[in-house]
């Protein structure tokens, strides 16, 4: 798959700028090669990248939380990367901001957590909760190009700015951006805060209220 080479030869370059080099003749690609080629099949796909060991964060996670849900959802949360909780049970949004986002979506959207897909921006934990790095997050993301390939939303809400910088490229703020819709590649996008957020800001979980009722309008009114 050619993202997943581009990272790869990104992750190349970022190892040769880490030793010093900063002109060097770029190594030839070798395109043949198809061992880096994602699977169309979501077991297999699954099974991928619980064996990846294509970036830094793999060395220090306890488990691949690849995502969870129904992988026929037509609404999708993306959110940044697995915190403690999630890289300890292999599982998304499971600690404290899971809670909210579990809550969020039974009391809001009134449907079951399971109904819906859940997965981030990187399938590992950054250590600290640290914000994952561009190279992290670019390695990462043939696997949730290939995801939302597979699963085809017809609506993705990103949880905080990460998750919609990455996903857009668009490096406006979160508190601007939030509840706007953005039409891409079949399914529209609508950022909204991250529950983390909300656990720290109270006050803003309002305005996540009037963006989830978007969605739901959205959803039964396409
Ligand atoms: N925060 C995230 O962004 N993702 C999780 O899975 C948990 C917390």
């Amino acid at each position: 798959m050619k993202n997943l080479k581009n990272a790869l030869l990104l992750k190349q370059l970022y190892q040769l700028k880490q030793m010093g080099y900063h002109y060097t003749d770029i190594t030839p690609y070798k395109e043949e090669s198809t061992s880096f080629t994602l699977p169309n099949g979501f077991e297999a796909l699954t099974k991928q990248a619980m064996g990846c060991h294509l970036c830094e964060l793999s060395k220090t996670r306890q488990h691949v939380v690849f995502g969870e849900g129904d992988i026929h959802a037509k609404l999708m949360f993306i959110g940044e990367g697995p915190g403690a909780s999630e890289d300890s049970m292999g599982r998304p949004f499971v600690g404290r901001s899971g809670e909210l986002l579990t809550k969020m979506i039974e009391n809001v959207l009134h449907l079951k957590r399971e109904a819906v897909y859940i997965t981030n921006i990187v399938k590992c934990r950054p250590p600290g909760n640290r914000v994952p790095s561009p190279t992290e997050a670019h390695t990462c993301q043939p696997y949730l190009l290939k995801q939302i390939e597979l699963i085809k939303p017809e609506l993705i809400v990103t949880l905080g700015g990460t998750a919609y910088h990455y996903m857009t490229g668009d490096e406006t703020g979160i508190t601007k951006v939030r509840g706007t819709l953005h039409q891409q590649n079949g399914y529209t996008l609508i950022p909204t805060y991250h529950p983390s957020y909300l656990l720290r800001n109270p006050s803003a979980k309002r305005e996540v209220f009037e963006d989830l009722k978007k969605v739901k309008a959205l959803l039964e009114n396409p």
